[in-house]
């Protein structure tokens, strides 16, 4: 079986996971929309973190921050200043590039090893090695570029009613910045001590330049960050802390071993003010991508913060008596990216005997967007099996079918992920049972009905 980005983006829009954007307008470049099926998914995706990462963790509180902020906050974070891209154009076809993807989509379809990431070469180095390698314009093929230079990604846009450069905000091309500004406020109201974490999740806009692969790279995305305050110096341990709580998560939600890999970058392509970051990356089918950026941040955050707006950003230790301002580690999350490498990991195509092929989607029962099919097996047995549907769908969101042949209605559910179906049949009202289907064996179990919340509470359990 092969898996294709073409197959799963076709499965996507012809189930009702993800449409592209203003379709009926010819659409708008790299914006999608997420359907019926898509909203649950990405809803569950995101409760899994928060549940994992907020509610469950003894550290860590959440907010949810504005998305336009003072402009001084890109002032002190540096995204005024230094957030851009390498940009080329093509002379001969006009399209736009980022030198640095170009690099490394080179690199990657020749096989070349590299060491560390494009991104941290000079547009010098980035230039000759264009030059050198003599890569090609991916739309016309010629290789003739301009010079490189730097594009900054922020969405540009204006408050109030007058158009001018004192009423410029800037669409957040992160959610961090929104805790950093908060966390004397945090700190002070959840009475929390450091060592402490502050979760968010939203909207993030970032203008880049060359977006693509469906969902992995768009201007308009979610992100799930968490900052993580710590003395300095306990800072590595809690790196290491949370890259390894972060590698568990994806493992439990069932992303497997050879799909996923773990990246630490050198000293060479650190950030000035990072001890340390990693990259947990996921196999897609168009190759190795970025899921997950941790980093170290050292004190760098809320020293530039404090430094720009004057307020005091310190931590008092009333125990140790000590004044420090905290160090920080980020875990950042892409919502849409995990959820397509959710997409992309559950796909699968089966041979189920007799030369037939099933079409399944193996989620985690967490993620599934519909957690049970309720299939009368017969019309006449809607009033049993509609009680059903109406009990479960307190807790879970299940889908009702009655229509067509059973086998069809099965396969159905299995491309859409549904981890149990449940069937009412001919004997059901007698003996007051069901039968529950299990997605990924096939295999079917009778269970009493008034049995069937407390099966489904612990097989549903994340
Ligand atoms: P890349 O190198 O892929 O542009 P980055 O290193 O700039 O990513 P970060 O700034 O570390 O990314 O952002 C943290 C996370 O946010 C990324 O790991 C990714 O999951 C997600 N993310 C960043 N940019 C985008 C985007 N344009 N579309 C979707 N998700 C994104």
């Amino acid at each position: 079986m092969e898996k294709t980005m073409e197959k799963i983006v076709a499965l996507a829009k012809a189930r009702g996971f993800v449409y592209p954007g203003s379709e009926i307008y010819g659409g708008l470049a790299n914006t999608w929309d997420y359907g019926n099926l898509g909203v649950e998914l990405k809803n569950n995706v995101k409760k899994a973190w928060w549940k994992k990462f907020i509610q469950e963790n003894p550290y860590n509180v959440g907010v949810d921050c504005a998305i336009l902020m003072n402009p001084q906050t890109w002032v002190a974070s540096g995204h005024l200043g230094g957030f851009s891209d390498p940009l080329m154009d093509c002379k001969e076809c006009h399209e736009r590039f980022r030198a640095d993807k170009m690099i490394e989509d080179y690199m990657q379809e020749n096989g070349i090893e590299i060491q560390g990431s494009v991104d941290a070469w000079s547009n010098e180095e980035m230039s000759n090695y264009i030059d050198e390698k003599n890569i090609a314009c991916p739309t016309c093929g010629k290789h003739n570029f301009t010079e490189i230079r730097q594009f900054n990604l922020m969405f540009k846009t204006f408050q109030g009613v007058t158009e001018d450069a004192k009423n410029t905000v800037y669409l957040r091309p992160e959610t961090a910045q929104g805790i950093f500004v908060n966390f004397k406020n945090v700190q002070r109201t959840s009475r929390k001590k450091i060592p402490f974490g502050i979760g968010q999740v939203g909207k993030s806009f970032r203008n880049e330049i060359t977006p693509g692969n469906f969902t992995f790279r768009t201007r308009e995305f979610e992100q799930m960050e968490l900052e993580f305050f710590c003395e300095p110096d306990t800072d590595l341990e809690w790196f290491a802390y949370w890259k390894e709580f972060c590698v568990k998560w994806l493992q439990d939600l069932g992303i497997k071993e050879e799909e996923m890999r773990v990246r630490d970058h050198e000293a060479a392509e650190l950030s000035f003010y990072s001890k340390a970051t990693s990259d947990i990356e996921f196999l897609f089918p168009f190759g190795w991508g970025e899921l997950w950026g941790i980093a170290d941040r050292t004190d760098y955050d809320l020293s530039r913060h404090q430094e720009v707006s004057k307020e005091d950003l310190a931590y008092f230790d009333d125990e140790k008596k000590i004044k420090y301002v905290p160090y920080v580690i980020e875990p950042s999350l892409g919502a849409d990216r995990v959820t397509l490498a959710f997409l992309c990991g559950a796909y699968d195509e089966e041979e189920i005997g007799e030369g037939d092929v099933r079409t399944v989607l193996h989620f985690h029962p967490a993620i599934a967007p519909v957690k049970i099919g309720v299939l009368p097996l017969s019309k006449k047995l809607g009033e049993g099996a509609e009680k059903i549907y109406a009990e479960l769908s307190k807790y879970y969101n299940c889908e009702y079918d009655d229509r067509g042949n059973i086998g069809k209605r099965y396969r159905r559910q299995d491309e859409i992920g549904t981890p149990f179906c449940i069937t009412y049949d001919f004997e059901s009202e007698e003996d007051q049972s069901v039968t529950v289907r299990d997605r990924d064996t096939m295999e079917q179990e009778r269970i009493k009905i008034a049995d069937l919340k407390a099966y489904f509470e612990k097989k549903l359990e994340f």
